[in-house]
């Protein structure tokens, strides 16, 4: 076997075979031991890794090894979440079925997983498109249904056109598919939601108690939930006594700027108020037109505000004066009570407004002098505002709220930005929504003991004329589960978000059929200590898996509040500047990269290059100089593997070169540990290593003559097999090779992970003697193995020696090492 250079392809099959025969990394409950469940977010199965894959399996995998060796018993598991578009548009343009093409990819990327040497328990293995999967989120949306937290409703829904499907507001982005990039459209459909407004105020409060969160994506979370306090009232319209229009604010200190009130076009009211058939065609017209942009268009910021004058007016009741009543399409249906009162004065939207409709604007809050600008929303005390005169802004909105309260006109009322979940998919591919409609008894859920409902496998996918399964009769005629009657079954699928948001309790006991986990492997393992994933999923999933967890706790199934204790979210893999996708042309492929460098190498780029948090730029030369490390370390450990292998474990050296190495080996053990404890800093923990590489060679070079062989070897051995055990989690099996090589039987990870020894990272100290032109002028207290620069540095700022040099030049210097500095200078 060569010793030159490391021979990985030979090696690495070598010892992914080896764990996996051996079993190494299954796991299995022990009370005795304490837990770490390390995840990363499960992938769709698109047909190949890419190198953000490989990314982040490298990150988790770092940790989950890591962990061993701290003594933890880790749960690392993999899966794959399964069901989704693209198997269906697969399905359409190659002919393939999504359940054929799903699985190959399945196998395929599953091979490409295992040549990475990732530590998973592969026996735990989930993949969501399997009916004894979904069959549990069925039950649970059974379980749901009866306690209000899944419902159905008629509502305007972004309707991807390309997809054919439904999308939540949070698969649109900028007004486009999130999936596939084409404009979004809205469209009134029937369709399943589940309540996580009913959770709102509890996944708003536990955002600040998840300590090992990032910030960012706390804030992201927050702000979707969008929390906001205010009042509700009602307008009434003007000669029309007992019709009245309820709108929210935030901001009832500013009632007295009402100059307006907007009705969102849509509007049920709005019928109730136009009579007149002129003015009932010009509402048409109105919401025609507006109903065809997207809610982000319609509330964008940087577009003139449409609006029509309706000839109903409103009454400010604070004032008791009548104000003009619009509709426009910036007040949306969805948000507070789909009305508002317009203050212009402190509010942007209502200043453009007022201002493109030549309304009137009265400012109730003081500016600033020297203020210019428009509306404002800034600190200050309210004018021109009758009773809350001279108050600041937070007194006037409490005093507002307790005028409207005590006169029985309105409340104090909280509002949020998030909605209910839709998940809906009027597609194929995914799990059938367990309910059916019966001419009789109308919506009936299916009955727990026919579950799972199975995604019927022989269906005709076009990509035509909505949901497949409308065009399979087996599926679509039933019998109602409580009359026995004819019923048709539901054809809608859940969004795959749903089978995302348990996975990770499915792992903890993946093959139980009893239920949907056992319980006792979930409280055992639940919560997931470290979860690992992009950004992107900053809201959508981590949102949806905080919310599907706590239903799942408040139905009895599992004690935990939240389901991911801390979360790193890693940057993109770029390169040329950009993330690497087959459109800009610079993917490099992981398959091709493990074949010419092994996947150490590919795993040791990928960790070194940047901080797991940020954005990591791909470049050859990097690649490369991992190769040349790796080989690096495999050559000094050939070349000393029968010098050191009988040596004792580790000595106390009597030697200033023996001591200074030995405190190399140590300091690197600390700053290892450190840099994956804190913050995972693999990048700095790398280079930590590599630089105990370097002295290992500079010590081999210079110990020669100066160190006797007894104590050369075992320093050696103790610096060679701390190199080994800190590489190990990085680079696994050039780790294990040398391990064995040094004739260890055992695997090297199941050795305790290196400690820093006190005693050793103790610097012995000498005095130096410095002199001023051959003279003794002071003495300096300097760490043994201090650079000569330093001790230079030391001794030209030395208060004595400063004195005795005055104004002279300092022509030369010259540094004994531990023992003496020359200063010589000139006129
Ligand atoms: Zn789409
Ligand atoms: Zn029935």
């Amino acid at each position: 076997m060569s010793t030159d250079r490391y021979p990985f392809r030979d090696i690495e099959p070598k010892w992914q075979r080896i764990w996996e025969e051996s079993g190494q990394f299954r796991a299995v409950e022990d009370a005795r031991r304490p837990k770490f469940y390390c995840l990363e977010m499960f992938p769709y199965p698109s047909g190949r890794i890419h190198m953000g894959h490989v990314r982040v399996y490298a990150i988790g995998d770092v940790l989950a090894r890591y962990k061993r060796m701290r003594g933890f018993n880790v749960l690392h598991p993999m899966g794959w979440d399964a069901f989704g578009l693209p198997a269906e548009n697969a399905a359409i343009e190659h002919g393939v079925h999504p359940a054929i093409w799903t699985h190959e990819n399945i196998a395929y990327m599953r091979r490409q997983l295992r040549k990475m040497g990732l530590s998973y328990d592969w026996d735990r293995e989930v993949a969501t498109c399997d009916p004894a999967y979904y069959k549990w989120e069925q039950l649970i949306f059974i379980r749901m249904l009866e306690r209000g937290l899944a419902y159905r409703k008629r509502s305007t829904v972004n309707w991807c056109p390309g997809c054919q499907t439904v999308l939540a507001n949070e698969q649109v982005e900028a007004g486009r598919c999130w999936r596939c990039d084409r404009e979004v459209a809205q469209r009134d459909v029937d369709g399943w939601f589940f309540k996580i407004t009913a959770y709102a105020d509890e996944l708003l409060e536990w955002c600040d108690r998840l300590t090992g969160w990032p910030e960012r994506v706390i804030t992201m979370q927050k702000n979707w939930i969008g929390r906001s306090e205010g009042a509700e009232f009602d307008l009434p319209v003007a000669g029309r006594p007992g019709l009245g229009i309820r709108v929210f604010t935030t901001r009832p200190d500013t009632v007295f700027g009402m100059t307006y009130a907007v009705l969102a076009p849509e509007h049920p009211v709005v019928d109730q108020l136009v009579g007149d058939p002129a003015e009932r065609d010009a509402v048409a017209r109105f919401r025609a037109e507006v109903l065809r942009e997207s809610e982000i268009d319609r509330l964008a910021a940087d577009r003139p505000k449409r609006g029509l004058r309706l000839s109903a007016r409103v009454v400010n009741p604070f004032t008791g004066g009548e104000i003009p009543l619009f509709l426009a399409e910036y007040v949306l249906m969805t948000y507070g009570t789909g009305a508002i009162m317009a203050v212009p004065g402190e509010d942007q939207r209502d200043w453009d407004f007022a201002k493109a409709h030549e309304l009137p604007i009265i400012e109730t809050v003081k500016r600033p002098p020297g203020w210019v600008g428009e509306a404002y929303t800034d600190e200050g005390l309210k004018i021109n505002s009758g009773f809350l005169d001279g108050l600041t802004i937070q007194a006037a909105k409490r005093k507002a709220i307790d005028w409207l309260v005590g006169r029985g006109l309105g409340t104090a009322k909280v509002n949020y930005r998030l909605r209910d979940w839709g998940i809906s998919r009027q597609r194929y591919w995914g799990a059938p929504i367990p309910v059916l409609y019966c001419e009789r008894c109308g919506m009936v859920p299916e009955r727990e003991e026919h579950l799972p409902v199975v995604l019927p496998e022989d269906v005709q996918i076009s990509g035509k004329g909505g949901s497949p399964l409308t065009g399979h009769p087996a599926f679509v005629s039933a019998r109602c589960p409580r009359c026995g009657g004819r019923a048709r079954r539901e054809t809608d699928t859940m969004d795959t978000f749903v089978e995302s948001s348990w996975y990770f309790l499915r792992y903890c006991s993946p093959h139980y059929d009893a239920g949907m986990f056992e319980r006792s492997a979930a409280e055992y393992w639940m919560p997931v200590d470290q979860y690992i994933g992009g950004v992107e999923h900053a809201v959508l999933h981590l949102l949806y898996a905080r919310f599907y967890t706590k239903v799942l706790r408040d139905l009895g199934m599992v004690k935990v509040d939240e389901p991911f204790t801390a979360l790193l979210s890693q940057g993109m893999v770029i390169k040329d500047g950009a993330k690497m996708s087959k459109s800009k042309g610079n993917v490099v492929d992981p398959d091709e990269l493990i074949r010419s460098l092994g996947a150490d190498t590919a795993r040791l780029f990928s960790l070194f290059a940047a901080p797991p948090e940020k954005d990591l730029d791909w470049n050859e030369q990097g690649v490369e100089g991992g190769a040349r490390f790796l080989n690096r370390v495999w050559r000094f450990v050939h070349a000393h593997r029968e010098e050191v292998r009988d040596a004792p474990r580790s000595i106390v050296p009597a030697t200033d070169d023996g001591r200074a190495f030995r405190r190399v080996v140590h300091e690197t053990v600390r700053r290892v540990t450190d840099d994956i404890e804190r913050d995972f800093h693999f990048n700095t923990a790398i280079a930590a290593i590599m630089e105990l590489v370097n002295a290992m060679y500079a010590f081999e070079a210079a110990s020669l003559d100066r160190v006797a062989a007894s104590e050369r070897a075992p320093v050696l051995r103790e610096a060679i097999e701390t190199t080994l055990l800190l590489l190990g989690p990085f680079c696994p099996h050039i780790a294990e090779e040398l391990w064995s090589t040094l004739g260890h039987g055992g695997s090297l990870f199941r050795e305790p992970w290196p400690e820093a020894e006190p005693a050793a990272l103790q610097r012995d100290s000498v005095t130096v003697v410095v002199q001023v032109d051959g003279k003794v002028r002071s003495r300096l207290t300097v760490d043994v193995d201090s650079p000569d620069e330093d001790v230079e540095r030391l001794a030209l700022a030395d208060e004595k020696v400063t004195s005795w040099i005055g104004t002279r030049r300092v022509a030369k210097v010259v540094v004994v090492p531990r023992r003496l500095v020359n200063i010589v200078t000139r006129g």
